[in-house]
């Protein structure tokens, strides 16, 4: 069965920032404590296409972390279609075309498909938790295009908009890579994490290997640094070179593909000191506890997507 957000839903206004950042006349100076927000950029046009995709978020009463994904799909258009499609199972919040334009298919009170089985620290529903934001791009196997000046424009517009809404910190603005290690490798090398960072939307760190270099191989420590960031992979060799390839496609893209360095060991470390995932908490991520005094948890209806993820390689999108 399908599950509309009925008109009265309190998302149904979502693209309306919370506060109105943006006038000249109240850019904070910088150096002020609001400094780092600077002055709001003009938020996106948004297009409503609404897809039948989605549930109720469960354990959690707002989404606290961001993922980012390409589609994998030879076209925006088809994307948008899958996306749409109730026999698909997958959707997203929000979808980005080349050309910037921005269509919002979920109401982000609501869980959209798009993260399948992930991972992040203790967060092991990360649909629930999470805003997914597709782009549009052909993937791999067509040579992964860069993602166009006016694509990013547009997502950097939409996540500053997210971000204020929910309060979500710079370190929870995460790639599916990120939080499905060994199973996806969107959104890519080519994806600019380092722009993002300093647009205030993510982290990155621009360490270089310590001279003279250390005398622990670069991987000794690495699986250590990893797992106080926030990420989960499997625990054998092939797992390991999996999380190997998805620290290199966030923090150094370059050496995506090569044997791990100790410049990724020093940016890795660098990254978990300061952004360790308990720190990235926030009371809002968690629902009020009930009477009882627990959190109460929805259980799963029975018009949600199944728990498999039955869609070949030819597809990012995910399900549930
Ligand atoms: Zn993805």
């Amino acid at each position: 069965m399908m599950d509309h957000d009925r008109p009265d839903e309190p998302g149904r206004d979502d693209d309306r920032p919370a506060t109105r950042p943006g006038r000249e006349d109240e850019a904070p100076a910088a150096g002020s404590p609001r400094a780092p927000l600077r002055r709001a950029p003009t938020p996106p046009e948004i297009v409503e296409i609404a897809s039948p995709n989605h549930g109720p978020r469960r354990g959690v009463a707002a989404p606290n972390m961001v993922v980012i994904h390409y589609t994998n799909m030879s076209s925006a258009a088809l994307a948008l279609a899958r996306l749409c499609n109730p026999a698909a199972e997958v959707s997203a919040h929000y979808l980005i075309d080349e050309t910037g334009g921005t269509f919002r298919l979920v109401s982000e009170m609501r869980r959209a498909w798009h993260a399948g089985v992930s991972a992040w620290g203790p967060v092991e529903d990360v649909n629930s938790h999470s805003i997914g934001i597709e782009l549009a791009n052909p993937g791999p196997e067509a040579g992964l295009p860069p993602f166009p000046e006016a694509q990013i424009e547009a997502l950097e517009r939409l996540l500053f908009a997210v971000r204020l809404r929910w309060a979500i910190p710079p370190a929870r603005v995460l790639g599916h890579s990120d939080v499905a290690v060994g199973r996806k490798i969107d959104p890519g090398e080519k994806f600019p994490w380092a722009r993002l960072a300093r647009a205030g939307h993510a982290i990155w760190s621009d360490a270089e290997a310590p001279v003279p270099a250390p005398a622990l191989p670069p991987e000794t420590l690495l699986g250590v640094h990893a797992l106080k960031l926030g990420y989960r992979w499997e625990e054998t060799a092939e797992g390991f070179a999996d999380l190997v390839r998805a620290l290199q496609m966030r923090f150094a893209p370059d050496e995506t593909g090569a044997p791990a360095s100790p410049r990724l060991a020093a940016r890795v470390a660098e990254m978990a000191g300061r952004f360790p995932v308990a720190d990235g908490e926030r009371r809002s991520s968690y629902a009020p506890p009930g009477p009882s005094g627990r959190v109460h948890v929805a259980p799963p209806r029975p018009d949600e997507a199944p728990d498999d993820d039955g869609f070949g390689p030819d597809f990012d999108l995910d399900t549930e």
